[in-house]
């Protein structure tokens, strides 16, 4: 779909040019458009996604229960709404969760537009309630055990969107967009930029799945929206184009699987509990991640053919079993400091050592220093959830540090939530968040590159809906104030 106003001829050479292109359609992509909209109707907008229309967005598994590697890319994580689509939908409303934009905007400023973008989700149609507001004396003994384990709660209001009903608000917030004229690449990769003279002054497309069709399209502004699965095409960008950054962090963890029963009492309370801890010897900081009472574990798979571990959960379909992920935060600095090479190495072994699908573990024989055979997972509470991962030994892939640290943490939840630490406690693996390179920005997001600016996950600066979707809000902001 192309706008009648972006054909401009030069010297008989069809230019496309926009005032904004927008790199990704994941949340930080749309609530750009949505917010620049908002300030300023006429922007002529273009956002470039390389996967589907959410209406057309599926996932085979439903069907064929085990992982069929969808090629160009996995439908899970690309496409309208991005990695949210198929997300638990989980909005965290406070500046503390999901990711260090807070350091930059200030987390004042980062509350009052998490806020301000909670509002929009609303006039979606987000369900109105709000997890974790009340049962204070509950919440307040949490706390108290929590201290005793060493580890610290973090209030988080949580508004749940739950996956059916997130794909159901993106799909609004689709046709929102086209129906104000913003134009949607879908099917359409960017795999270059152009800068000259340090200023971003296009992007090169092609059709996702054929290596023809390369096109160039020119935008006053281009923004970088690319999500954790951009991030390592954006990291390349920054080494070809200079682009100002910084290695950030990998999380190296493990989707852990328990009765509904085991954490009953912090559902209730809280849906969420957000524990950190710095286990020792090591004293890494350690989370608890993206909890889904009721949910799934899922698997996703990168361009690059590594399946890692995920879980989300449905507002009406619910399981037997509570997941949720602890990760473990691991930084490099001399002579190595490539921490999304890391995280793929860790991956690329547990996938070695489970065929190809996730790998699961029982915690006790973890503790026994012994592999779990699949016969075994048969006879315990925790009925898995993962029909195809694969029983095995993730000692023998994820190396001794975070191993241990995720060992320690999971002792010390057991003080706050007893039974977490059973020996029929599943642990799957690889969960890797592949944070990384931190794109240096100010608190425009202006990089050292006139023009070009990085949002989102792929920046380094988020690591959930909210905060990415806050980061969007705000970009917008940015830019409908200087083109006023
Ligand atoms: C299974 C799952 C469950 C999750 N659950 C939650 C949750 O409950 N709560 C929460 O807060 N967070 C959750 N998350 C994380 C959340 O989805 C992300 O933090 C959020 O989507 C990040 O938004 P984003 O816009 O930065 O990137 P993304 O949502 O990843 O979107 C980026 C988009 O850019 C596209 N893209 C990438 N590179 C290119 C390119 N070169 N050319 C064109 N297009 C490109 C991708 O296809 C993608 O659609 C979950 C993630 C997953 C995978």
């Amino acid at each position: 779909m192309i706008h009648k106003n972006s054909l401009k001829l030069y010297g008989g050479v069809i230019i496309l040019k926009y005032d904004v292109i927008i790199v990704g359609a994941g949340p930080s992509g749309i609530f750009t458009a949505l917010e620049l909209l908002r300030q300023k109707e006429n922007t002529k907008i273009l956002m470039i996604e390389k996967g589907r229309s959410i209406d057309k967005r599926h996932c085979p598994k439903e069907e064929t229960k085990v992982c069929v590697n969808c090629k160009p890319y996995c439908h899970i994580t690309t496409g309208f709404s991005g990695a949210g689509a198929f997300s638990d939908g989980k909005l965290s409303l406070s500046y503390e969760v999901g990711g260090e934009l807070p350091k930059l905007i200030s987390s004042m400023k980062a509350q009052e537009y998490i806020e301000y973008t909670d509002k929009i989700y609303l006039e979606f149609g987000a369900d109105i309630k709000v997890e974790g507001l009340e049962n204070n004396e509950e919440i307040k003994d949490i706390r108290r055990k929590a201290i005793e384990a060493g580890l610290k709660l973090v209030d988080c209001p949580i508004r749940h969107l739950g996956t059916e009903k997130a794909q159901e608000i993106y799909f609004k917030i689709q046709n929102h967009l086209l129906d104000a004229g913003v134009e949607i690449l879908f099917n359409t990769v960017v795999k270059d930029l152009f800068i000259e003279e340090g200023e971003a002054k296009a992007v090169k497309v092609a059709n996702s799945s054929k290596k023809e069709d390369e096109k160039i399209l020119y935008g006053e502004k281009i923004v970088i929206a690319a999500g954790r699965k951009g991030a390592d095409w954006l990291k390349d960008m920054c080494i070809k184009h200079e682009i100002d950054h910084t290695a950030g962090t990998v999380d190296i963890g493990v989707r852990v699987e328990v009765r509904n029963e085991i954490m009953e009492r912090v559902n209730d309370v809280l849906y969420e509990s957000k524990l950190i801890g710095y286990p020792e010897p090591f004293r890494n900081k350690v989370r608890t991640f993206c909890q889904n009472p009721g949910g799934f574990v899922s698997q996703e798979n990168y361009d690059n053919d590594l399946a890692i571990v995920n879980g989300h959960s449905y507002k009406e379909k619910k399981s037997q079993n509570t997941n949720l992920a602890i990760l473990s935060s691991h930084n490099f600095s001399e002579p190595f400091n490539q921490p999304i090479e890391y995280g793929k190495k860790v991956a690329e072994l547990v996938n070695m050592l489970g065929n190809g699908k996730i790998l699961v573990q029982r915690y006790g024989d973890i503790l026994d220093g012994k592999r779990t055979w699949q016969h075994e997972l048969e006879q315990t509470n925790v009925k898995y959830t993962l029909p195809d991962a694969v029983a095995g030994d993730l000692t023998s892939a994820i190396p001794y540090r975070p191993m241990m640290n995720i060992i320690n943490f999971i002792m010390a939840m057991n003080t706050v939530v007893p039974g977490f630490a059973s020996r029929e406690t599943l642990l799957y693996g690889p969960e890797i968040k592949f944070y990384s390179n931190k794109i240096n920005m100010d608190e425009k997001f202006k990089t050292n590159i006139k023009n070009l600016h990085c949002l989102g996950d792929a920046s380094g600066w988020t690591r959930g809906l909210m905060m990415a979707s806050v980061m969007g809000v705000l970009m917008g902001r940015v830019i409908g104030e200087e083109n006023k």
